[in-house]
């Protein structure tokens, strides 16, 4: 029998940015603030979370504009509107 598992990795966005000019790829964005998380599944089930992520900002156009530390991640998500 064969089982299949693995880690299944997840981004999750956090709050909305608004406009913004990627500072990676230069394109004008509507950027978010994200953190990415994953989980161990089992047959594609997920079973537990794990907690992998970093902290960044995301760009739609590119992925990832910047990483974050825990203490910019923080201040910026005080300040900007949830996503829901
Ligand atoms: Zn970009």
């Amino acid at each position: 029998m064969v089982i299949y598992y693995g880690v299944k990795k997840k981004l999750k966005l956090v709050s909305d940015l608004g406009q913004m000019t990627c500072t990676n790829c230069g394109h004008e964005v509507r950027a978010a603030l994200a953190k990415e998380g994953g989980y161990v599944h089992i047959f594609f089930i997920p079973v537990f979370p794990v907690l992998t992520g970093f902290k960044m900002v995301y760009c739609p156009n590119c992925g990832i504009m910047r990483k974050l530390s825990g203490e910019e991640f923080k201040e910026m998500k005080q300040n900007n509107p949830p996503i829901k």
